[in-house]
């Protein structure tokens, strides 16, 4: 269930919804969002108009989870790290859809899937439960598959996620001179099917694939990747060698002008 919830949200709600890195077919597009559905973080819609938000401003006050827009003074490190992480749900700051997530909302299948978005997470509940029931043929292992498959699973999954807007703007290596601060963290990236290659996502943001180099694991591309061998996803956008290179040898030059620029962000 974690890795089906994980696909979900980082193939499904990331690189197709929110940044339509690929196109896919209705079957794929209907399983994608209701994967990503189950993992409780929010409608397909609301979570794409907050993801592209966080594009929009990354870093810059209007950002709805960078952990450099903190108040300065004692703790500010950790309580940043805590905004970003999970204090920037608990706050409730809504975010307009009609404007960040247009597309989708002029969807009808998209508003469909989005309306029945409690049902998608009531079965994404029950399937394990009934499973562990049938499985076990006992209710105490109805039980435990429920707590395990349902809010542990849930838990797990979403304090992920949460890692790469608190973690990926904060610690870990930037190999692309980008705008914002976000980082690569190599350690994270297998746990969060390559989202965590996040300097990288920021550096190409339209792109299918994160891990750019043959040795950054990006489980979610490889499954990108295979859906279209097979038919079922088209058109997905990678960048080519020499988007690549041009932007890897553009960084390399800009490092000492870097820490300039992030000062100015700052002021
Ligand atoms: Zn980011
Ligand atoms: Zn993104």
């Amino acid at each position: 269930m974690a890795l089906l919830t994980q696909v979900g949200i980082e193939v499904g709600y990331h690189r197709f919804l929110s940044h339509r890195a690929f196109s896919a077919t209705k079957p794929i597009k209907v399983l994608l969002t209701v994967l990503g559905s189950m993992a409780l973080q929010g409608p397909p819609i609301y979570w794409v108009a907050t993801h592209r938000r966080h594009h929009r401003f990354s870093d810059r006050p209007g950002d709805i989870h960078s952990p450099h827009l903190v108040s300065p003074g004692r703790w500010s490190t950790l309580r940043g790290m805590w905004h970003a992480h999970l204090g920037w749900v608990l706050r409730l700051e809504l975010t307009n859809t009609a404007v960040l997530a247009k597309d989708l909302m002029r969807d009808p299948l998209m508003v469909r899937l989005n309306r029945h978005y409690v049902w998608w997470l009531a079965l994404g509940l029950a399937f394990p439960a009934v499973l562990g029931g049938v499985v076990t043929g006992t209710w105490s292992g109805a039980f435990f598959c429920f707590l395990w498959g349902g809010p542990v699973r849930i838990f797990l999954v979403q304090h992920l996620t949460y890692a790469v807007n608190s973690l990926g703007h904060s610690i870990g290596n930037r190999a692309y001179d980008t705008t914002e601060r976000s980082t690569n963290n190599f350690w994270l990236a297998p746990f969060t099917l390559g989202g965590a290659w996040h300097n990288n996502h920021h550096a190409f943001p339209g792109s299918a694939a994160t891990g750019l180099r043959w040795w950054q694991l990006d489980p979610g591309y490889r499954l990108i990747w295979a859906l279209q061998k097979m038919g079922l996803v088209s058109q997905v956008k990678v960048p080519s060698r020499e988007a690549l290179r041009a932007r890897w040898a553009a960084s390399q030059t800009s490092d000492s002008a870097s820490d300039d620029t992030e000062n100015m962000e700052m002021d």
